[in-house]
């Protein structure tokens, strides 16, 4: 028996069935299978730009890291952009991916963790209810800013945990998880918390694309 209103019943199934059809890929292209992703997609499909929907295919597909190596606009080949610092390390090639990039202990990925972690927190700076959470996290790196907005559940698997940092840089953070946040960010009321998180995936969604765009080789027409 259904207790819910019909369609809301209808909306979550159909979530369901595309979460499962997603994570039974079981591929590198549904690395980012899981309900933040599924918000963020519903985030941006409400309110995001056409750039951002372009950026959230490339991005919750796993498949930013790609690019056609044609330089002469003749022939052309899939590549994949490469981290050089970790893969003369061990002698052998290390994709670019997000995953990778949210732990890589290379300078480069140092420095774009902390401009992300720049790009959090000049946000949160722009609303003054949130002058405390900042005077605390304020010089802190991206990961304890993300545990401390989005925190992990004790519960958590460990596919989980391998997610949690890559989906939290590119927005794909819960509706959930959002309100928790703008409770704890004191927003006056949860629909001002939820437009902030809002406009804050964005703003994530818009760095790792331009910041990976800016990586490729230019193609030539
Ligand atoms: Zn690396």
């Amino acid at each position: 028996m259904l207790i819910n209103d019909i369609r809301q019943s209808a909306r979550t199934r159909t979530k369901e069935l595309t979460l499962q059809r997603w994570l039974i890929k079981g591929n590198w292209s549904g690395f980012f299978a899981c309900k933040g992703i599924i918000e963020l997609g519903q985030s941006v499909l409400r309110t995001g730009s056409a750039f951002h929907q372009s950026a959230l295919i490339h991005l919750a597909t796993n498949s930013v890291h790609f690019y056609w190596s044609d330089t002469d606009g003749r022939e052309s080949e899939l590549l994949q952009l490469q981290c050089d610092d970790c893969s003369y390390v061990i002698a052998s090639e290390v994709p670019l991916t997000i995953d990778h990039l949210a732990i890589c202990p290379s300078a480069s990925a140092i420095q774009t963790r902390a401009t992300i972690c720049r790009v959090v927190l000049q946000h949160l700076n722009s609303f003054p209810n949130c002058v405390t959470w900042l005077r605390a996290h304020g010089r802190s790196s991206l990961s304890e800013v993300m545990s401390s907005l989005f925190p992990l559940s004790v519960t958590a698997t460990p596919e989980e945990v391998i997610l949690y940092l890559p989906r939290c840089m590119i927005g794909g953070f819960t509706v959930g998880e959002s309100t928790q946040a703008s409770k704890m960010l004191r927003f006056h009321s949860l629909t001002d918390g939820h437009s902030a998180l809002d406009q804050l995936r964005f703003k994530c969604l818009h760095f790792l694309f331009t910041h990976y765009q800016s990586l490729k080789p230019i193609r030539v027409a």
